[in-house]
């Protein structure tokens, strides 16, 4: 048995079927695609999912029918609309229906994958998913690709600051002095000074903590350092 995260992906948009399915398994998750929506909805009803990615307009049966249908019948997996149409009265309707979220079409690769994320951790599943992403608070950093979300929303870190903050999180728990932040995220470089370090930190405060005056999670260490807790 694979302990991958199963998606479902229901869309009939031949590119697309093949861009969101390569995406999604270079993420690390498994993912099954189905065009037709009666379909859809059998296959949803007898296995077990850990998300769905459906699109409204199908053959057969709508995303809006599918929805509504396999919430009646008490499944409660994760439902991500996908849709062409962007007006708010669809977003409002997709949402009464049961599903969590919506997200229209065009959209960029990376927000969907900060939406899947998202709904993944709220559904608890995450835990066994790649452990390329670590979460904290309402940020959600996804190691392998150097990104940063604050919810689905993206967070543009220079390369320094995201390896400060790599560095961080690899030793969180731990205090880390200035001095081994310098050997380790700078590499020795006599023209730097610790103070870089203290700007740099200030720097991802300002980015990530909720209240950079008074930071959770990064964390300052009198006489020592750093420490992140998250
Ligand atoms: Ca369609």
């Amino acid at each position: 048995m694979s302990n991958k995260v199963r998606i479902l992906l229901v869309e009939d948009e031949p590119s697309l079927i093949v861009t969101l399915s390569d995406m999604l398994k270079n993420e690390g998750y498994e993912v099954e695609c189905i065009v037709d929506g009666i379909a859809a909805n059998e296959r949803i009803v007898k296995d077990a999912w850990d998300l769905i990615l459906l699109d409204v307009i199908l053959p057969g049966m709508t995303g809006f029918e599918i929805c509504r249908n396999i919430r009646q019948r008490g499944i409660s997996t994760p439902v991500l609309i996908l849709t062409a149409r962007g007006q708010t009265s669809d977003k409002v309707e997709g949402l009464k229906i049961g599903a969590d979220d919506y997200l229209p079409k065009p959209f960029e690769p990376a927000e969907l994958l900060a939406r899947i994320h998202a709904l993944l951790r709220r559904s608890a599943v995450n835990t066994r998913t790649a452990s390329n992403w670590f979460t904290f608070g309402l940020i959600s950093v996804d190691l392998a690709h150097s990104r940063v979300f604050r919810g689905s929303e993206r967070i543009l870190l220079s390369d320094r600051e995201f390896a400060l903050l790599h560095y961080l999180i690899d030793h969180r728990g731990s205090p880390v002095s200035r001095e081994r932040l310098l050997l380790d995220v700078w590499g020795y470089n006599a023209a730097i000074s610790t103070r870089t370090i203290d700007v740099h930190i200030a720097l991802l405060r300002q980015k990530l903590e909720a209240d950079p005056k008074n930071p959770e999670f990064i964390l300052t260490v009198h006489m020592q350092g750093y420490r992140f807790v998250g």
